[in-house]
């Protein structure tokens, strides 16, 4: 195993006083055979959920440090900005018309990443509705040189910042579809309220689902963070081809496992909630994640995070699968 120089990793004791009976492994479903909807677990309102003591402390480490507290004045900014209410008729066209003005304005936006999907009940938290017919993805890519730092504060304060611009995307884009006389809602993170973003991420093809738990994309890897609009307007899905032969990838790959300090990403698919899926060990991370501002280093590690790098690994996968189906026509 490649030395890592956060090995061996012990958690301060005053944070896992704070950790709770249940694992954050039986709330997330880990082992459970049929399907459920996922449980609330981790940025939520902290009174409501078994980890909300630790999340509470993770906002009281270093909270001074002046990276960390630059970037949150900045998000601060964007999330003052005021969404406006719904103005005019409704606005009617066809969802083909609907899909190509908002894909067209999208692009005018600090974004990377856009794609449309029909909102899916298990989507949502697990006694959770939300009462809209379409989900627009966002994706904002991360300053790779800045993300190189995880786990230290200038990664941090980069996470902060993108979910910053993240949150400036989504309010464009409602704003965007709530002049046109239409309902629509801004969702950005940290906090995951009713949604859950990644399954939509994936419908809309915005990569496929990583050994180190979150979505590789063809250009920016891991390295990114997602937002969403949820609306009524009219829309047809939109998708980018995806299938980058991922899951094959990750099944030869160590390098995230290896790099992580607590040893919470699994070498083997586990089942979870009734799928079979690569599986990051909630209690293992989150002591790790708390104590060193939200670590990433599974996601910088990943060599599809490295820029330019995703496209000549997808070249790669491309010729490996034409040798082996030469092979099999030669057998
Ligand atoms: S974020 Fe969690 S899983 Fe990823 S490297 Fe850090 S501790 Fe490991
Ligand atoms: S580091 Fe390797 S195993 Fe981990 S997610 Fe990236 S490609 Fe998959």
């Amino acid at each position: 195993m490649a030395k890592s120089p956060y090995r061996p990793f012990t958690p301060k004791p005053e944070q896992m006083a704070l950790m709770p009976e249940t694992s954050g492994n039986t709330i997330n479903g880990m082992g459970e055979e049929e399907f459920r909807r996922a449980s609330h677990i981790y940025w939520q309102d902290p009174d409501t959920i078994e980890h909300g003591k630790l999340q509470k402390w993770f906002y009281t480490q270093d909270p001074d440090n002046p990276v960390i507290a630059r970037a949150r004045e900045e998000r601060a900014e964007v999330l003052d900005i005021e969404i406006p209410p719904i103005s005019g008729e409704p606005l009617q066209q066809s969802a083909e018309d609907w899909s190509r003005q908002l894909a067209a304005y999208a692009a005018t936006r600090e974004l990377e990443l856009f794609g449309i999907a029909a909102l899916k009940p298990e989507w949502t938290y697990e006694g959770e509705t939300l009462d809209y017919r379409w989900i627009i993805m966002l994706g904002v890519a991360h300053d790779y040189e800045q993300m190189k730092t995880a786990p230290e504060a200038p990664a941090g304060a980069e996470v902060v910042r993108q979910y910053g611009r993240a949150s400036k995307a989504c309010k464009d884009i409602t704003t965007w579809i709530r002049q046109r006389g239409w309902d629509a809602v801004p969702h950005a993170g940290p906090m995951a309220g009713a949604l859950l973003m990644v399954p939509p991420a994936l419908e809309c093809g915005f990569g496929e689902l990583g050994k180190h738990g979150s979505i590789i994309n063809r250009d920016y890897g891991s390295s990114f963070r997602l937002a969403a609009v949820l609306t009524n307007v009219p829309l047809v899905p939109r998708r980018d081809k995806a299938n980058y032969h991922v899951d094959d990838f990750c099944s030869r790959c160590q390098v995230c496992a290896n790099a992580c300090p607590p040893e919470a990403i699994g070498s083997e698919k586990v089942v979870v909630r009734g799928k079979s899926k690569w599986y990051v060990n909630f209690d293992k991370c989150i002591p790790f994640f708390n104590e060193h501002f939200g670590c990433g280093i599974c996601i910088v590690v990943c060599p599809w995070s490295k820029p330019g790098r995703g496209s000549r690994i997808v070249e790669q996968l491309k010729r490996r699968a034409q040798r082996q189906k030469v092979q099999q026509w030669k057998k």
